[in-house]
């Protein structure tokens, strides 16, 4: 990186675009750099690793502690207490199995936080390994544009030929629950606690929202949950999501389509919906994250803004408009999970460093939420499909055999396929290995494979895909039969036990 002033310009001085210089209110000018990238967050990082490929006169500004949200608060300390919680709860189906004392078991919730916290340290040390050898190439400070190819960082200009904003997402706290301080508790802050108190509301039942009451239910929190929506976790088959909301309600107390007020009530915080009061001790807001774009200067940009001050990105490029300037990751709003950020990043570090645009195609849609059972969404969503030239077929879990013998048999999968051609378009399910089967499904409907051509596949004895199979097979039916010498043609058994 070149810390020289822009062009020989006088200190304290940079140049715009059309070259007339002009007085900036900083100290330092660094500038005229190849690329600058805000936000050392999964994109950040993704770009950066494309933009090494071909400069080093980068600069990587980033606000706040390092890690990736990912590492320090997200996907991976939510899935380590999820773990911790399902390992716990097995304990109560054990006897079942013959396996007697299951029930003496005892959570020590200080002791499953710890681990969420060692493992957590641990994610984030091999993030901080890959920033460390940045030195001076690395800024700490928070970012804001100053027109295309300028950032202000605290008392500093950055000049930058390409800026690839990668400023993540934080959770939605509304102004009212602020009041109630520390017993508001958000993704960011959970993970963080020493203990937790008897009982817990848990407001927001999207992914992140599903996936914390579950655990905090099952690892012996009292939890109250609520969501203003009827369809928990993203789901929009309406079949699909009863069943899954139907799971979850067995665990703990669920309340959907409702708006809650919260009130500071003798010490505790009362949850208000209706005529429903409910008392608990504090309250996760899971309410959805909103992109970091507030105070990062895009209206500087010249592009158009949407309501939210959301300018167009091409998802292909991730680039604003014609600007210099990309947009990548959970700040954009469009696509907030983990492997998108990671897509993202790697288009936005090409295009910055391209002289000509580079269109990416983005991948299947896939998103999955770890509960018991599994959630996931691939493909296209059933709302987003003319039903009139869609099939739809199913598969219950249970009395899926596998997941008989393995006591999970519950949940529900649904696949659809275009009417015409048996052609995979999608699925949403609530059921037992979810994350697996809704892989099976992105890699087919990727591939353009039709139900016939998935069913020409080995489906092994005995497996939860061979409820896969039965929701293909039921599309199957209605689509016209494939040549006699194609197993694709096999049938079921109707028995049970040979699925
Ligand atoms: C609890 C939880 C669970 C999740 N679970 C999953 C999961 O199971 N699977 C999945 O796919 N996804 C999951 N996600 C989502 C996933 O973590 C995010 O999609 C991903 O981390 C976003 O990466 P990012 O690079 O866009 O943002 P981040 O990793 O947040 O990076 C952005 C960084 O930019 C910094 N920054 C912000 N503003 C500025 C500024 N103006 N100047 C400089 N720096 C700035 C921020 O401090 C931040 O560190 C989960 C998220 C949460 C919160």
């Amino acid at each position: 990186m070149s810390l020289a002033l822009g062009d020989g310009a006088e200190p304290g001085a940079i140049r715009d675009r059309d070259q007339n210089a002009r007085t900036v209110p900083s100290d330092t000018v660094i500038g005229l750099i190849d690329v600058a990238i805000v936000g050392a967050g999964t994109a950040g990082l993704a770009a950066l690793r494309e933009v090494r490929k071909h400069t080093e006169d980068f600069l990587l500004v980033h606000d706040g502690p390092l890690g990736t949200t990912c590492a320090r608060v997200g996907c991976m300390p939510s899935k380590a207490l999820v773990a911790a919680a399902n390992a716990f709860h097995t304990g109560g189906k054990l006897e079942t199995f013959g396996i007697r004392g299951g029930d003496k078991l005892t959570a020590d919730i200080p002791a499953v936080l710890r681990r969420v916290r060692a493992l957590r340290d641990q994610f984030v040390a091999g993030v901080l390994e890959a920033t460390q050898e940045l030195g001076s190439r690395i800024a700490a400070g928070k970012a804001r544009l100053n027109g295309q190819n300028r950032l202000i960082v605290g008392r500093q200009t950055i000049e930058a030929r390409q800026i690839v904003l990668a400023p993540g997402s934080s959770p939605i706290v509304p102004e009212p629950l602020r009041a109630l301080g520390d017993r508001i508790l958000t993704s960011d802050t959970l993970f963080e606690q020493d203990d937790l108190p008897r009982r817990i509301g848990v407001i927001g039942l999207g992914a992140i929202g599903v996936e914390i009451a579950q655990a905090l239910a099952r690892i012996g929190v009292e939890v109250h949950a609520f969501d203003g929506a009827a369809r928990i976790a993203g789901l929009s088959d309406e079949k699909v999501a009863r069943k899954a909301s139907g799971f979850l309600a067995r665990e703990f107390a669920i309340q959907l389509g409702v708006e809650v007020e919260l009130a500071d009530t003798d010490g505790c915080i009362e949850i208000r919906s209706g005529d429903n009061r409910v008392r608990v001790d504090k309250v996760v807001a899971a309410m959805g994250r909103r992109p970091n774009i507030a105070g990062l200067g895009l209206e500087t940009l010249g592009a158009p803004l949407d309501k939210r001050g959301m300018p167009e990105v091409d998802p292909q490029t991730m680039r604003i408009g014609d600007t210099a300037v990309l947009l990548a990751g959970d700040a954009n709003g469009d696509r907030p999970l983990l492997h998108e950020a990671s897509d993202e990043g790697h288009i936005a570090g090409l295009n910055a460093t391209s002289s000509k645009p580079i269109s990416l195609s983005r991948r299947t849609p896939l998103a999955v939420v770890f509960s018991d059972p599994e959630i996931a969404v691939v493909g296209r969503r059933l709302s987003e499909l003319d039903l009139d030239q869609s099939l739809v077929g199913e598969a219950d879990f249970a009395s899926q055999g596998r997941a008989r013998i393995m006591q999970e048999n519950r949940g529900l999968l649904r696949i659809y396929a275009a009417r015409r051609n048996g052609r995979l378009l999608g699925a949403e399910m609530a059921a037992p290995a979810a994350e697996h089967i809704a892989h099976l499904l992105a890699l087919a409907i990727g591939q353009n494979l039709s139900v016939h051509e998935l069913l020409r596949m080995p489906f092994y004895h005995p497996t939860l895909e061979e409820g896969l199979r039965r929701a293909l097979r039921q599309i199957a039916r209605d689509l016209p039969p494939c040549s006699i010498s194609d197993l694709a043609g096999c049938g079921p058994l109707n028995i049970e036990s040979l699925e």
